[in-house]
């Protein structure tokens, strides 16, 4: 099966609606319609509705840095997985900084995975370990941990359509930005496949596509993209940045299309 390159930018709680749109039109400017490349913009949830209308389908996809796990109710302040259904074909789940400033447990990430599938929006579920866990030696219990409760409610169907992301909590900007060896990371993420195939068997596992994040741009991305279970990035910083982003959807085309494969 051929995997589409997938490249996701996480815009994080920046830029206000103007600045959103105007980073989307100098995408659209750079970024050209490539066969097996998706390119997937996680903007604010506020921005989410504005862009839809401006984007141009056939080059991206949108995706949800958060929702909420119940569909409806007096939940203030929170916006559910059912009423971003027109609006994402994605959803983050699971990301470092939500699991630590917002002290999301494995349970909660759980409950958002299951709710996102539920209401027909693809996870994009983040797993990764601290520092402290790595020179622990407990990456691949948390790694385990973090797979196995995530993944509880699910079927091996639904596991098939979702992604995975790898991002090392110490690799990615915010906690630090340590550039992570694409060989220790591509222990970590047959680890991860290999978890996925004990669970929901080989078919689920060579489906799932498994993204890596933490600090990737333009000069470091071939080297985590030549990983043989890495099918695209998940890119925070250097998403904001059109010039590093754009560079980075350039280079995986052009990996593509060195293996006869574009
Ligand atoms: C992220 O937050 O998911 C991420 C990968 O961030 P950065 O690229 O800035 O390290």
């Amino acid at each position: 099966m051929n995997k589409r390159t997938l490249i996701v930018g996480n815009w994080k709680m920046h830029m206000n609606t103007s600045q959103a749109s105007m980073l989307l039109h100098r995408l659209h400017e750079r970024i050209k319609i490539h066969r097996n490349i998706e390119v997937v913009l996680a903007p604010s949830m506020l921005v989410l509705q504005p862009l839809s209308m401006q984007i141009d389908r056939r080059k991206f996809r949108l995706a949800a840095q958060n929702a909420y796990h119940k569909d409806e109710g007096a939940f203030t302040g929170e916006v559910s997985f059912t009423m971003l259904q027109d609006l994402a074909h994605y959803v983050i789940i699971g990301h470092s900084e939500r699991r630590l400033y917002f002290h999301e447990d494995l349970d909660l990430v759980r409950d958002k995975v299951a709710a996102a599938v539920r209401n027909g929006i693809m996870p994009i579920l983040c797993v990764g370990e601290t520092d402290h866990e790595r020179k622990a030696g407990e990456t691949r219990q948390l790694l385990h941990d973090q797979l196995t409760t995530a993944l509880a409610n699910l079927t091996a169907s639904d596991v098939e359509e979702m992604v995975i992301a790898y991002e090392p909590v110490w690799a990615i900007s915010t906690f630090g930005g340590q550039l992570a060896k694409p060989s220790d990371v591509a222990k970590d993420m047959e680890f991860i496949r290999k978890q996925v195939a004990d669970l929901y068997g080989k078919r689920a596992a060579s489906r799932v596509r498994i993204l890596y994040g933490g600090s990737v741009d333009d000069q470091t991305v071939r080297g985590y993209l030549e990983i043989e279970d890495c099918d695209g990035v998940l890119v925070g910083g250097a998403s904001l940045n059109y010039h590093k982003f754009s560079g980075i959807v350039d280079a995986a085309y052009r990996m593509r299309h060195e293996s006869g494969d574009e």
